[in-house]
Formats: structure tokens, sequence, C-alpha cells
């Protein structure tokens, strides 16, 4: 009796032991096909990435802002590694923001303009801090700046409310208002929201830096840019993109995520005048930003007509004026669409490479530009790939 009562433990155990295995092997099989599918995914969007876009020869100076070097105590880059970084990532400028910090001068470097300025932590949020007239080191100056907000809204200076969606580091939106404008793309936070989201594949994407990952970032970038239409509408407002490298893996993609243009810029190759002229330009609002990733915007010129005079982005001009868009290269973008805001409403939206539109109606206007990139598996999705800052009409004086 015993016995059988034992052989039937043992057959028991066997079996629960058998079961064991099966659901092992389940949960392995399981991970297995997540595993493939992530790689396949992953090969996918390698190899197949965004066309290039020819370059033209318009002068057009293009960098990224917001790295962090070895100055800032969560960064891995050395400011000689950067700029070399830089260079490879075809950059003609970077602006370093290290927190609370300006430890160096402007000089080039492997041929990159490198322009020191800073990243101050405030009780509001972090802000970009850049100061054209006072590009030397400030070493025990700039601690004191710690939390102190207000003194980085001089006039003389140019403050963008760093990641002001970050999940972590969020700018507070009631002194959003005080600044000169804010990131409205910011890799690193953006990169940091995916990566807490538990979204693997969009993880993944993002080290492999395919269009694929640039997907997940869209609908945060909608988010944030709801958020601050209201300030947007109310007074010159700057939309900035800071890449907020850190120096972390695949660093020469990494620092193109988002660039900078400055179409009205040729540099005179001294280090100091030309850090000064790069923040006055885009104190001015005078650049535009475009995900790096996805291709290059050389090709493309946005300026503003008011009876002969040309006028650059970011400007303050006088109704009736006429809106010039240029894509100056045959190979336009796939899925191309040009869309102007206006009060951040819809005012047009266009698939031309030659716009010319005339403009009768005051307030302030933007442009994007959206191209097409390969969705997840199949099809594809219509990305915004440039944001330029918000021109002004005014009425004519009589
Ligand atoms: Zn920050
Ligand atoms: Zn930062």
């Amino acid at each position: 009796m015993n016995e059988a009562v034992n052989n039937s433990k043992k057959t028991l155990k066997i079996n629960i032991l058998k079961n064991c295995l099966k659901i092992k092997q389940l949960i392995l099989f399981v991970f297995l096909i997540f595993f493939l599918l992530t790689l396949c995914l992953t090969i996918k969007f390698y190899l197949t990435p965004f066309k290039p876009i020819a370059k033209t020869s318009l002068a057009i100076f293009k960098g990224a802002a917001h790295v962090h070097s070895l100055y800032s105590h969560d960064a891995t880059q050395t400011i000689n590694n950067i700029s070399q970084d830089a260079y490879q990532a075809g950059l003609q400028f970077i602006i370093l923001n290290d927190h609370n910090t300006r430890m160096e001068s402007p000089r080039y470097e492997h041929q990159v303009l490198v322009i020191p300025q800073a990243e101050l932590s405030t009780q509001a949020g972090h802000i970009l801090y850049l100061d054209p007239n006072n590009t030397e080191p400030l070493r025990d100056e700039t601690r004191h700046l710690h939390s102190n907000f207000k003194y980085s809204l001089t006039d003389q200076i140019l403050s963008i409310a760093a990641h002001p969606y970050s999940r972590y580091t969020p700018f507070d939106t009631d002194y959003l208002n005080m600044t000169h404008g804010y990131e409205v793309l910011s890799s690193s936070s953006d990169f940091y929201n995916i990566l807490y989201s538990w979204r693997l594949l969009f993880f993944l994407g993002y080290y492999g830096n395919s269009p694929f990952a640039l997907t997940a970032l869209y609908s945060k970038r909608d988010r944030s840019v709801d958020a601050y239409q209201q300030v947007l509408n109310q007074r010159p407002y700057l939309l900035f993109c800071g890449t907020d490298d850190h120096g972390f893996i695949q660093h020469p993609a990494r620092l193109k995520t988002y660039e900078i243009y400055l179409p009205t810029f040729i540099p005179e190759k001294t280090a100091l005048t030309d850090s000064q002229q790069v923040i006055k330009i885009l104190k001015e609002g005078q650049y535009f930003c475009a995900l790096g990733l996805l291709g290059d915007a050389s090709a493309l010129s946005i300026s503003l007509h008011h009876e002969n005079l040309i006028l650059p982005l970011g400007t303050r001009a006088k109704i009736p004026s006429t809106l010039h868009v240029h894509w100056n290269n045959k190979d336009i973008p796939k899925g191309y669409k040009v869309v102007v805001y206006h009060q951040g409403q819809v005012f047009f939206t266009s698939h031309d490479s030659h716009i010319k539109q005339v403009l009768n109606e005051i307030g302030n206007y933007r442009v994007e530009i959206s191209i097409e990139i390969p969705d997840l598996l199949f099809g594809t999705r219509e990305l915004t790939f440039i944001y330029t800052n918000p021109f002004y009409l005014e009425p004519e004086i009589l």
C-alpha cells in the first residue's frame, strides 16, 4: 500500500517536473520568438536607412546644442572626443551646456567651432544659458548662478527652458513664459522617457538610431507643442532643439539627432567672434531645427519677402509679406509636406518644393516640414522633420 502511495507520489513529482520543464520550454520559446522579432526589426531598420538628401552649395552652417562634456558629473566625453565625433557627424559647431559651469574658451577643434556655455539648475527647472557677450570661462562666478532663475532672464543672454516635458526634470510651466524659448526637441529626455516606459523595441530602435524609434518620439513631441502653444502665440518665442547629449553609445549619430541650421552665418574662423555671432543669430530665432537622423536639410531655404527686402526667419515684418519656401534640390524627401501655422492653427499645407505664399493676416506664423519614414513592420508614417521659429506680421503703418 505504502509502496503504491510512494509510486503515485513519484509519478506526481515526475509529472510536475515534466510540466515545469514544459513551462520553462514555453517561456524560453516565447522569449526566443520575441528576441528574434526584435532582432529582425532592428536589422530591418538598420538595412533601410532614410535616403540622405544631397547637399547643395548654400552657405548653411549646422551644429548641435546642449552637449555635456566631462565638466558635467553625468557625462563621459572630453571636448576633444566630442568635437571629433561632431566632425564625423558633419556638424560645424557644438554648444556645450555643462551643468552650472562654463570652464573653457570658444575654439575650433577638429574644424568644429566649440562654444562653451552652461545649463543652470534653477527652481523652475534646467535652463540653457547662452551669453553672446561673455563667452570666456566663468568658473566660480557661474556656480552662484545655481538656482537663481531670475539671473538667467536678463535681456543680454538667451535663456532656453531645457527638456520641459522630461519625466524626471520637467520645467515648471508657470515659469515657461519668462524664458526666451524652450526645447521642442530634447533627445536625451526623449530617450529616458522611452527607456522607462519599457517599450523595449523603441529602446532598441533608439540604440540603432533608426527612424523607427523616432516615431515613438513623435507623440511626445505633439503633446509638448500642444502644452506650450499658448505661450508660442503670446509673444516672440523660440523653438529650440538640444541633443542633451551625455556622450553615451552611438555618439556621432546621437550628436546629430537634432540639428540646428543657421542659414545666414558665414564663419570668420575667429572662435570668439564666431561664437558670439552664432548666439546672436540663435537669439534672433534665425535658425531651424531638423531631425538630423532623417536626412540633410541643407537644400532648404525659408525666407520672408516684404517689398524689396528679404528677411530671415524669426523676424518681424509688415503685411502683406510673401513666404518663400524652396527646396533647392531635385531630390525632395519622400512624403515632403510643408505646413504653415498661423496663431497655432494650420494656415495652409503644400507638397510643392517651391512655395510663394502671400500672407495678409497679422499674427505669428511658423513652418513645419514633415516627411514619410518607415513605420513598425510595414507602411510609412509622417514625421515632422523641420521646425522653424515663428515670424510676426504687424499691420502696415499708414
Ligand atoms: Zn538638464
Ligand atoms: Zn543637459
